[in-house]
């Protein structure tokens, strides 16, 4: 696994989630042996601690509420209007954590797949919420290994009035950053892990496997 210095010296920007409830979820994640139950319960609970990163920039207000001793003003979110936008099918594994966290968000699906002849990704289901522009978006999929499907999700985004963006993932391959950091340099990145390499299948080595698979118990 790459650590911040690695990721600086070869100018791939994201940020580690260190966190150690983090890293011993992701372990225990990439066993194996692990049934398909145990590592949905895990990635949700991963989710909520990527969940807390991602939004810890998230403005403030302070309100005014009284306490059953005396007034006070307290700190509360601003507001702002947030989506989940899970990329098909990975991600959905990432959105009941994420939910769990911040229950009121919207939430929005984008499905691709890619053409065996042209390598381009095609869309095969596309539905978000209402006023994208005015939302921070969280794209969610546990995997950043080509960024094929990150980036053509992005753009996607981009082009129905996403403006602010944050990408998160469980495990990326430092081909992936990289590809994505020149796509999309106005979307920070934020996963829990940067392996080694990707191999000749594309696969995160040494990852997890396919995580869809691991979720949903498919192979
Ligand atoms: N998608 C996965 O689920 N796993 C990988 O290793 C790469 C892409």
């Amino acid at each position: 696994m790459l650590t911040d210095k690695e990721l600086d010296d070869r100018g791939l920007k994201a940020t580690l989630v260190h966190h150690p409830l983090v890293q011993h979820k992701l372990t225990l994640m990439r066993r194996q042996e692990q049934s398909s139950s145990a590592f949905r319960a895990l990635l949700r609970e991963i989710s909520w601690l990527l969940c807390y990163e991602v939004t810890r920039d998230l403005p403030l207000e302070m309100r005014d509420i009284e306490t059953p001793v005396q007034a006070m003003k307290a700190p509360m979110l601003e507001g702002r209007k947030l989506a989940f936008i899970s990329i098909l099918r990975a991600g959905n594994g990432m959105l009941d954590g994420m939910l769990d966290v911040i229950p009121s968000a919207r939430v929005g699906h984008v499905g691709l797949y890619r053409d065996p002849d042209t390598l381009e990704a095609v869309e095969y289901y596309y539905k978000v919420p209402n006023q994208m522009g005015e939302r921070l978006i969280v794209v969610v999929d546990p995997m950043l290994a080509t960024a094929n499907s990150a980036i053509a999700a992005v753009h996607r985004l981009k082009k129905g009035g996403a403006r602010d963006m944050r990408f998160v993932c469980l495990i990326s391959a430092p081909e992936g950053i990289a590809a994505f950091n020149k796509s999309h340099p106005d979307v920070p990145v934020v996963t829990a892990a940067v392996d080694s390499h990707l191999n000749d299948h594309g696969y995160i080595v040494p990852g997890l496997g396919d995580a869809g698979d691991r979720i949903f118990g498919t192979k």
